[in-house]
């Protein structure tokens, strides 16, 4: 027979069929690409000098280790922990491919052509 499927349903068993994947810890050499959490806009942690030229310590290093980042492997756009964690557990959705609009450039724009003008006078 026919099975009704509501839209939340779909919503719900989307998510199932494919949960958000984690996002990646972004490694110092590479946390230069952004300064601030995509989403929120809250600002990352500095880059300590050292963590890039290969002249650092290690005692330097581990004493900041973590850059602050997260990325989205998919839209590669950098966030915090607290936009992971809400991310992950509370909208399952990622806020940097939400807002890229790249597949959906394409509207409607010939909506207009109705021929049904009434002309008074
Ligand atoms: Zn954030
Ligand atoms: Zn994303």
């Amino acid at each position: 027979g026919l099975t009704l499927i509501l839209s939340t349903h779909l919503a719900r068993s989307y998510h199932h069929l494919f949960p958000l994947k984690n996002w990646v810890e972004v490694p110092w050499s590479q946390a230069n690409r952004s300064k601030a959490c995509f989403a929120c806009l809250s600002p990352f942690p500095e880059i300590p000098s050292g963590a890039l030229n290969g002249t650092h310590t290690d005692v330097d290093i581990k004493a900041s280790s973590e850059s602050g980042r997260y990325a989205c492997e998919v839209c590669g756009n950098h966030f915090c922990v607290d936009c992971d964690v809400m991310a992950h557990e509370t909208v399952h959705n990622c806020p940097g491919c939400q807002s890229d609009t790249r597949g959906q450039a394409e509207i409607e724009q010939d909506h207009a052509t109705n021929g049904d003008v009434m002309v008074i006078g």
